[in-house]
C-alpha cells in the first residue's frame, strides 16, 4: 500500500537497549519521500542500530517506526498493536534495500547472478526479466562490462556497486546505507559515491550513514547528528556543516572535516 501524503520514514520516540546499554534513547526522525537523509555521529552513537531497527534487523523496545505510512513490525487495530507474522515482516523488508559496509556478495556467483538472485527467488520474476533488469542495474552503477566477474575478480568499490545494484533489483521504496565506503581504499570511494549520488538524483529516498561530508553537502536534504543514542542536532546539511549549533556537533565536525 502506498500512502503518498506520508513521509517515507517516520520514527517516533524510538528506544532500544542491549542489556543495560541504552543505544537509542528517543529517536524522532522524519524523512520525506525522495529525500536523502545523512546520518553522522561518532562510533557507538547508535547509527547502525537505527538503520537496523528501520529494516527489522533489530526489534525496538518502545516507540514507533513507519515506512511509507506502514507501521514496521506491527498492525494497529484501534489502540492495540499486534505483532506482524513473519510473512508480513518479510514483505515489509523486501521494500527496503540495505547496503552495508561489507558487501557480502555470494562468492560463488558472478556479479549478474548476485543481482538477479533475490528477484528470481523472492519476486518470482522469470529468468529473462530478471537478467534484463540485472544488466540495466549493473550498467547504471557502471559495471555492465563486469557482469560475468566473480566477487574475487572485482575491486572493493566494484563489489560495493554490485551490492547497490543487488539491493535495487528488489525495487525498494527506501534505501539504507551503513557506511558504504568506509571499508574501501580511498581511490575506490568516488565511484561508489557517484553511484549513490546518481540514485539520489533519480528520486530514491535514502538514509545514509557516512562520514563523507562532500556527499552530504552535494545531495543531502537533511543531516542528522547523533551522539549517545539521541539526535543532538539536525537540519539542512549546509546549515549544520557550516554553522553547527551544538558543541558536540562542532567537536565532531572539527575531527572529520
Ligand atoms: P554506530 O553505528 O553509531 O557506531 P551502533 O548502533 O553500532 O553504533 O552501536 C551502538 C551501541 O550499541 C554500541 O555501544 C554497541 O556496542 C552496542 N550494540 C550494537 N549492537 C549490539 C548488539 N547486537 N548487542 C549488544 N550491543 C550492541
Ligand atoms: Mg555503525
Amino acid at each position: 500500500m502506498t500512502h503518498s501524503a506520508e513521509p517515507m520514514v517516520r520514527t517516533e520516540n524510538v528506544h532500544k537497549s542491549f542489556g543495560h546499554v541504552q543505544v537509542l534513547r528517543g529517536i524522532d526522525v522524519t524523512v520525506p519521500r525522495g529525500n536523502v537523509c545523512v546520518v553522522l555521529g561518532p562510533s557507538g552513537s547508535g547509527k547502525s542500530t537505527l538503520l537496523r531497527c528501520i529494516n527489522h534487523l533489530e526489534k525496538i523496545d518502545s516507540g514507533r517506526i513507519w515506512v511509507d505510512g506502514n507501521l514496521i513490525g506491527y498492525r494497529q487495530k484501534g489502540d492495540k498493536l499486534y505483532e506482524l507474522h513473519d510473512k508480513d515482516v518479510a514483505a515489509q523488508r523486501r521494500e527496503i534495500g540495505m547496503v552495508f559496509q561489507r558487501f557480502n556478495l555470494f562468492p560463488h556467483m558472478c556479479a549478474l547472478e548476485n543481482v538477479v538472485e533475490a528477484p528470481t527467488q523472492v519476486k518470482g520474476q522469470t529468468k529473462a526479466q530478471a537478467w534484463r533488469r540485472g544488466m540495466e542495474l549493473l550498467s547504471r552503477v557502471g559495471l555492465a562490462d563486469k557482469a560475468g566477474n566473480y566477487p574475487s575478480q572485482l575491486s572493493g568499490g566494484q563489489q560495493q556497486r554490485v551490492a547497490i545494484a543487488r539491493a535495487l533489483a528488489m525495487d525498494p521504496k527506501l534505501m539504507l546505507f551503513d557506511e558504504p565506503t568506509s571499508a574501501l581504499d580511498p581511490e575506490l570511494v568516488g565511484d561508489v559515491l557517484d553511484a549513490m549520488k546518481d540514485l539520489a538524483r533519480s528520486g530514491m529516498t535514502m538514509v545514509v550513514v557516512t562520514h563523507e561530508i562532500g556527499f552530504a553537502r552535494e545531495v543531502g536534504d537533511q543531516l542528522i547528528f547523533m551522539d549517545g543514542g539521541v539526535v543532538v542536532e539536525s537540519g539542512h546539511p549546509r546549515e549544520v556543516l557550516t554553522n553547527p549549533q551544538h558543541p558536540r556537533t562542532r567537536d565532531f565536525l572539527s575531527k572529520v572535516l
